[in-house]
């Protein structure tokens, strides 16, 4: 640290920069045939972050390196009119071969506050944030009054803004005595974004989360990563993304924070602090 890096130093460090950054995925065809197999898949390569001095990013130790000016594409889970009669039922490709409905009503606390209204707000909060630090932000949906969009089109809309990232963002409706956040990203992984930046970038919301004071799930997962390969978004996405399970909201104690708008705006500061 009291060293100053030299010159070829800091230029090796900002093509290393770029390098990653070109992997993470903007721009690139849906199929990722060009990223490297593991580039990032250690968190290690988040360190090059702090290099990122031509960025107007502010360097995040352990955070998920995007370029300046990326896209970032925030899926707030489920929808406010999702329900009997909506045709979210219909079967749709899970990215491994089956199928999985389209879209679900989604959890809630036990007295009402659903699932989708807390998905919305914190997204709302989240793209408030990113866009204040200069990102791009795409939302898969543009109000909480609707129905769908279905999994496998969530699933796609990375690749399809050309994000560097995606963050699905959604609450649990796990048991009672169980609390606390977890991160699913795919696994086994099925194309080069989810085989080490998806799982760079689980890490990456993992120690964004904890550092902002919240809880791995106490009742699934293991340190607050969950690797799944039952998640269809997940499954299909072809840049790096993540779905995070804030809260439990049928906790008393998770629910309180997920319907409050201070711990709605904590969760959306800690998850902002992971990218960048
Ligand atoms: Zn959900």
């Amino acid at each position: 640290m009291p060293s100053r890096p030299s010159p070829s130093r800091v230029v090796l460090v900002a093509v290393l920069v770029a390098l990653l950054g070109s992997c993470a995925g903007p721009g690139s065809a849906p199929a990722a045939p060009s990223p490297p197999p593991s580039p990032v898949a250690d968190p290690a390569p988040a360190a090059p972050g702090p290099a990122t001095t031509t960025t107007t990013t502010t360097a995040r130790p352990g955070a998920f390196p995007i370029p300046a000016g990326a896209t970032v594409v925030i899926d707030p889970g489920h929808n406010g009119r999702n329900g009997p009669g909506s045709g979210i039922d219909r079967p749709v490709p899970d990215g491994r071969g089956g199928t999985k409905p389209c879209n679900t009503t989604g959890a809630s606390t036990a007295d009402g506050y659903p699932e989708h209204a807390f998905t919305w707000a914190v997204s709302q909060d989240l793209a408030a944030r990113l866009r204040a630090r200069g990102f791009r932000v795409v939302l898969t949906r543009d109000s909480d009054d609707g129905v769908g969009p279905c999994v496998d089109v969530r699933g796609e809309a990375g690749a399809r803004a050309g994000a560097a990232a995606v963050i699905s963002v959604h609450a649990d409706g796990g048991p009672t005595g169980g609390h606390g956040f977890h991160v699913l990203y795919s696994s086994p992984p099925l194309n080069a974004a989810q085989r080490g930046p998806a799982r760079a970038l689980a890490d990456a919301a993992v120690t964004s989360m904890r550092a902002a004071g919240f809880t791995p799930a106490t009742y699934i997962g293991k340190g607050g990563l969950d690797p799944r390969g039952d998640i269809a978004g997940l499954n299909l996405a072809t840049v790096p993304s993540v779905l995070v399970e804030c809260a439990n909201l049928r906790n008393t104690a998770d629910a309180a924070l997920a319907r409050s708008p201070q711990g709605q705006q904590r969760l959306a500061d800690a998850l902002a602090a992971s990218l960048g």
